[in-house]
C-alpha cells in the first residue's frame, strides 16, 4: 500500500489548522546551545554527574552532539524547553547526525536506534512540561540531517563515476532513524540542510516505508539548503528544480535552511514560494560566520530579516539555525506575529 493511502496522523490537522491562523515557529540551533556548556570528553561519555546511561568507546566522542541525548539527557531536554519558552511552536530533535552513516565517524553505529529514541523522548519532555507551563500545543520534528556523504558526487576528482555513499545505503540508514524516532514519540519528520536531493529522496523513500510500518502517514518538512552565490544545491539545483524533485513526497512545507544568513536566502526563498504549492519553511543562520566560525548577528538583527519574509508573505513557518539562540526565536516570533501567514490555495489532500 502506499503510504499517501494511510490514515494521516492527528498531527496533521493539528498543524495544518495552527498553520492557517498564524505563522508557526521553528526552534533554533541545537549545537550552539551545546557549545555554550563546554562539555569535555568525561561529559560527552556521561561521566562525572553520575549518569546512568555512560558510553564506554575507544573513540573520541567530545563533538558528537547527538550522544549528549543519551548521556546527558537533561541537558538535551532544558535546551528544548528554553527554546519552546521563548515561542517555538516545533522543536527540533538533537539527531541530525543519528544515522549509522554519519556516527560511523565516532564509532557509534551500533547506538544509532537508542540515540533516536532517547531524543526523541527529550523533546517530548520538554514539550510537555512547557505545555503544562502555559497550555500551549507545541511539536516535535524529528531531525533528519544529509548525512556527511553525498550519492550524487564524486568525492575523487579523479573517479567522477565513485560514490561513497548509494541510494539505497541512504534509504536503510535513514529508515532505522525515522522508525526509531517514531518510536520514541515525535509528531513529524524534518529532512534538513539538504545539499543533495539525491539524499533527500532517499529519506522521503524511508519515511513512506516507515510510515507504511506504523499504519499512519506523519506530516513531512523538507528544507534544502543554498550553497554557492548562483543560487543552488551542491547537487546544483535551482530552488525551483529542488520543489519539483521533491514536491512527490507532498510535504507539509518545504523551505530553506542554513550556509546563508536570511539577507542572502530571501531571493531563493521568494523563488520557492513563487512555485510550491504548500507551506513554506525558512530558518536561516544567524548572518555569516566569522573569521573563528562563530555567529555574531545580534537576535534583533536577525528578526529584523526575518520579519521581511514575513511582510512580503513568503512564510508560513520560520526559525533559525546556526548560530541563532532562544533570544533570537524570541525575537522572531515577536517580529512576525503581527503578520498574516503565506497564502496557499486550498488542496484536496492536506
Ligand atoms: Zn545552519
Amino acid at each position: 500500500m502506499h503510504s499517501f493511502m494511510l490514515p494521516p496522523s492527528e498531527t496533521f490537522a493539528e498543524l495544518t489548522r495552527a498553520a492557517r491562523e498564524r505563522i508557526l515557529i521553528l526552534d533554533g540551533a541545537m549545537g550552539t546551545m551545546i557549545q555554550t556548556l563546554g562539555l569535555d570528553e568525561d561529559a560527552f561519555l556521561g561521566g562525572g554527574g553520575g549518569h546512568s546511561c555512560a558510553i564506554h568507546s575507544d573513540h573520541p566522542q567530545q563533538g558528537n552532539n547527538d550522544l549528549l541525548s543519551l548521556t546527558q539527557p537533561e541537558a538535551i531536554e532544558e535546551i528544548h524547553y528554553a527554546f519552546a519558552m521563548a515561542g517555538a511552536d516545533i522543536v527540533e530533535t538533537n539527531t541530525f547526525s543519528s544515522t549509522v552513516i554519519a556516527q560511523a565517524d565516532y564509532a557509534l553505529t551500533h547506538q544509532v536506534q537508542a540515540l533516536n529514541v532517547a531524543a526523541a523522548q527529550a523533546a517530548r519532555r520538554a514539550m510537555d512540561r512547557a505545555t503544562a507551563q502555559d497550555g500551549r500545543r507545541r511539536w516535535v520534528a524529528g531531525a533528519v540531517g544529509p548525512t556527511n556523504r553525498t550519492a550524487s558526487i564524486s568525492p575523487d576528482v579523479n573517479d567522477p563515476g565513485y560514490r561513497a555513499v548509494t541510494f539505497d545505503d541512504l534509504r536503510r540508514a535513514y529508515g532505522e532513524q525515522i522508525r526509531a524516532l517514531i518510536e520514541g514519540g515525535v509528531d513529524l519528520i524534518l529532512i534538513e540542510t539538504i545539499f543533495d536531493t539525491l539524499n533527500a529522496k532517499a529519506a522521503v523513500f524511508a519515511c513512506f516505508e516507515a510510515f507504511a510500518e506504523h499504519g499512519r502517514r506523519l506530516p513531512i518538512m523538507i528544507s534544502g539548503t543554498i550553497t554557492d552565490a548562483s543560487g543552488r544545491t551542491l547537487s546544483g539545483q535551482t530552488p525551483t528544480a529542488f520543489w519539483h524533485s521533491v514536491r512527490h513526497a507532498r510535504p507539509f512545507t518545504v523551505g530553506l535552511n542554513c550556509a546563508l544568513g536570511a539577507d542572502a536566502m530571501r531571493p531563493h526563498l521568494a523563488e520557492l514560494a513563487g512555485v510550491a504549492d504548500t507551506l513554506v519553511c525558512a530558518y536561516p543562520n544567524a548572518g555569516l560566520p566569522n573569521a573563528f566560525g562563530e555567529y555574531d548577528e545580534a537576535p534583533a538583527q536577525t528578526a529584523a530579516k526575518v520579519e521581511v519574509f514575513a511582510r512580503e508573505g513568503l512564510v508560513n513557518v520560520v526559525g533559525g539555525c546556526c548560530g541563532t539562540t532562544p533570544e533570537h526565536i524570541r525575537e522572531i516570533a515577536a517580529a512576525v506575529a503581527g503578520h498574516a501567514p503565506r497564502r496557499l490555495e486550498e488542496t484536496a489532500d492536506a
